[in-house]
């Protein structure tokens, strides 16, 4: 297997290779509160209402502009500019000049072994259907991400 992300610059990647890169996680999808004075972002167990908690995908993803006006598009410059992705966002380890985990699709040749190892959001993830109280009482530990 060719380990393109090693070698091509995230801003050179072709369209699939850039899409086949999202492990498909779900921690991007969470909903995040920002302290005004810090300029700190605290990521919660609570998804965006469109995220699928059993897949951890998104359940509008062709149309998710248009449902949710606040979703970010993961670009080449977004993941300079972006501190909050998670640690373990492929494009994350790849800007940090790290290889893919082991159970990373690509690596494993399986769409869900990001969710069958472990290392999705589904571990903790909250529907806002569900959620009771208030954000702030579902904030992550950043380490857990
Ligand atoms: S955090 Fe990164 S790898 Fe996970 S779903 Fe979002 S973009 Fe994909
Ligand atoms: S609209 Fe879809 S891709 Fe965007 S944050 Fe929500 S679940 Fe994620």
């Amino acid at each position: 297997m060719d380990k393109f992300w090693l070698h091509i610059p995230l801003e050179n990647m072709n369209e699939r290779q850039w899409e086949s890169l999202c492990d498909g996680c779900g921690k991007c999808c969470l909903e995040k509160i920002e302290d005004i004075d810090t300029g700190e972002v605290y990521t919660s167990a609570i998804s965006c209402r469109l995220l699928d908690p059993d897949t951890c995908r998104c359940s509008s993803y062709e149309k998710r502009f248009k449902y949710m006006e606040d979703c970010i598009k993961i670009t080449p410059k977004k993941v300079y500019e972006i501190k909050w992705l998670p640690k373990t966002c492929a494009y994350r380890l790849i800007k940090e000049k790290k290889d893919l985990p082991a159970w990373h699709p690509l690596i494993t040749g399986r769409a869900d072994s990001t969710i069958t190892s472990g290392n999705s959001a589904k571990e903790f993830v909250i529907h806002p259907s569900a959620a009771r109280g208030e954000i702030i009482e579902y904030i992550i530990d950043e380490e857990n991400l």
